[in-house]
């Protein structure tokens, strides 16, 4: 690990590559490895306390982007950890299991479709019985396909859009309650786009809105039983979701240069707000949603 950790001040308009980029497609879901430049998900900086020393975390979407700087930062402090992920993403995710592993925590992995109600239920059984227990259910998977006009979303992508970014997060959140004990945490990932919608994301912006209304749906319904629900709304972050088909091109290219930090965030960069929100740190905080956009904030 270098010198610099998380707590080393920089001036955070030059602390990561501004725009212009290279444009760099790929076919979704894409891959971490193959950005340029790759993305830092804290594997040379982020440094733990302990902050979740015998905590129980499942990630989704935990091989790359926003999932693989929680999955690190979780390890690292304390925490045992199964990613989820789709198979063609294991390049992705044998790097993280690695990365987890030296940290001395428990780090499974199970690829898998989220899209499947029967899935979502084996994916949560499987984790409590690798881990013995889940406390912590980090909600990270999510699909983003921009398309000019709502009249070229075909009935095909608007389906695994909703499946992916909200049916799972309902099919997740109802298997795991019965297993969750009280302190128990979960983390759903909304966007700016839940607020401020960018008219070619005609489907996946809605999604977010959803994310936020179920996040503070189930928080309040929760809180009896001593279990917190927050989201996390990022701005626009260096990750395989966009040149795989989030934004045209030559949006890539540009990425970040329209929010007052004049750089696209990394996902290092949201690391520490997950491991605040799963921690007992956050024991008054619920029902919530906390922006990290560079300047672009929440209304
Ligand atoms: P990412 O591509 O690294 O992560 C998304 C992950 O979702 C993939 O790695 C994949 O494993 C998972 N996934 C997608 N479809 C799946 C399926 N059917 N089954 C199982 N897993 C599936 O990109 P990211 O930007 O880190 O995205 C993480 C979250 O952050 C998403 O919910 C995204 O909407 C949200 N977000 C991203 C940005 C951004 O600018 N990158 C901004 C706001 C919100
Ligand atoms: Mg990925």
């Amino acid at each position: 690990m270098s010198s610099t950790n998380q707590y080393s001040m920089r001036d955070p308009t030059t602390q990561y590559p501004r725009p212009p980029f290279e444009e760099q497609p790929q076919h979704a879901p894409g891959l971490a490895k193959d950005m340029k430049p790759r993305p830092d998900h804290g594997e040379d900086s982020y440094v733990g306390f302990g902050r979740l020393k015998g905590r129980k975390a499942l990630i989704t979407g935990g091989d790359s982007g926003i999932g693989r700087a929680v999955a690190i930062a979780f390890a690292r402090e304390g925490a045992d950890v199964v990613i989820n992920y789709l198979h063609e993403e294991e390049e992705d995710a044998q790097e993280v299991l690695k990365i987890m592993r030296e940290s001395g925590v428990s780090a499974h992995a199970m690829p898998g479709d989220i899209k499947e109600e029967a899935f979502c239920e084996k994916l949560i059984a499987t984790a409590v019985k690798e881990m013995d227990g889940l406390d912590i259910l980090v909600n990270v998977a999510g699909k983003q396909t921009w398309q000019d006009s709502v009249l070229d979303i075909t009935t095909e992508q608007f389906d695994a859009t909703f499946k992916t970014n909200v049916y799972a997060l309902f099919w997740l959140c109802k298997a795991v309650i019965p297993h969750l004990p009280r302190g128990a945490t979960i983390i759903n990932t909304a966007s700016i786009q839940a607020y401020d919608q960018s008219p070619i994301l005609g489907d996946y912006a809605p999604t977010k809105s959803a994310i936020v209304g179920f996040t503070k749906v189930l928080a309040k319904q929760l809180a009896s039983q001593g279990i917190r629900v927050n989201a996390v709304a990022p701005g626009p972050i260096w990750t395989p979701l966009q040149p795989s088909g989030g934004q045209p091109q030559k949006k890539v290219i540009e990425f970040g240069s329209n929010i007052p930090l004049g750089r696209p965030g990394q996902p290092a960069e949201l690391a520490s707000i997950y491991v605040f929100l799963a921690s007992q740190e956050s024991s008054f905080v619920t029902a919530e949603v906390f922006g990290v956009t560079g300047g672009h904030p929440l209304p």
